[in-house]
């Protein structure tokens, strides 16, 4: 059924320990949003008062979609694991949020929704084939070919945090060693940062040096006022993403690449050493016909994804 140009949607992400909501119109604009602190045992209700509170000041609320962390299968409205929430792994909940909205739920993978938000209204708009990468306290992937979330014969494609960067590298939570979410995601570059800070000691002429309990953001923006140390440290792990980034353009051929997450926003100072290692790692001709871009949707990318999706769910 074709909407009515008022029609809008819901978009919510679990993520952490926030549930973020927003009604999101047919153009893939945010209205109104809502955030709320999670509660584990109580998700369906809290989820059913935040569409509710939402729905008092929008008219004609046509779906939901919920971007969750963990493994979805999409065909049959199941969360099937979920390390961060492993109560949401449960055969019901699909029917239990639609039961207690009267509204279409859809539920997708977190890094699929920001993925499909970017693809429609973000950095992907107007591209056919995009890989998308979220790095921030790890790192996720997704593929869109044609239009359409391409997840794999049991919904994991796309993980290309656990693509092999390091034969010798340090241990992944996944039990293999050396992955790029082991030397490129928040956290590790944290590590990077600090292991080498005690080993060398003209590093700690850097101001993070003053900062016992940094994190990457305070890097990338000691980085941006010109601090040598963290630069360097963020054109490493550039060069480690980009390393990645060859790979995935040598097997997809892939018209466009985006790349979102906490990490990113060191902005161009890590995405040009990004391009140039993917430049000199990856087949030539390949490289060439890839568009390699930061996200463009920040924090919204998932609410506004997961919103598109319950909309084109419900259009089909
Ligand atoms: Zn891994």
């Amino acid at each position: 059924m074709p909407f009515r140009s008022e029609s809008s949607f819901i978009g919510i992400e679990l993520s952490g320990s926030k549930l973020r909501a927003a009604t999101v119109n047919n153009e893939g604009v945010i209205g109104e949003r809502r955030e709320d602190r999670l509660q584990k045992d109580g998700l369906v209700g809290q989820v059913a008062q935040l569409v509710t509170s939402l729905r008092q000041n929008a008219n004609g609320i046509e779906a939901v979609g919920i971007a969750i962390p963990g493994l979805v299968n999409r065909q049959a409205d199941r969360v099937v694991a979920s390390r961060d929430f492993p109560g949401i792994v449960r055969e019901n909940l699909h029917a239990e949020f639609q039961e207690a909205t009267g509204l279409r739920f859809e539920l997708e993978n977190d890094a699929n929704a920001a993925a499909y938000g970017e693809f429609k209204i973000g950095a992907g708009r107007g591209s056919r084939d995009l890989f998308y990468i979220t790095i921030g306290e790890g790192i996720g992937g997704a593929i869109i070919l044609d239009g359409k979330l391409w997840t794999g014969a049991s919904g994991l494609a796309g993980e290309v945090g656990h693509i092999t960067i390091d034969t010798e590298g340090a241990e992944c939570e996944c039990g293999n060693t050396g992955c790029l979410e082991t030397v490129a995601s928040a956290p590790n570059i944290v590590r990077r940062a600090n292991e080498r800070l005690y080993r060398d000691s003209t590093s700690s002429l850097s101001r993070l040096a003053m900062n016992k309990n940094f994190t990457a953001d305070d890097m990338a923006r000691e980085a941006k006022e010109g601090d040598d140390f963290s630069l360097m440290m963020i054109e490493r792990t550039g060069k480690y993403i980009g390393t990645g980034v060859a790979s995935v353009i040598n097997l997809l051929n892939i018209e466009r690449i985006v790349l979102g997450g906490g990490v990113m926003q060191a902005g161009e100072l890590i995405l040009n050493p990004i391009i140039q290692e993917a430049k000199r790692r990856a087949f030539q001709p390949c490289f060439e016909a890839t568009q390699i871009l930061l996200a463009a949707l920040g924090e919204d990318a998932a609410t506004i994804g997961a919103a598109m999706l319950a909309r084109d769910a419900a259009i089909s």
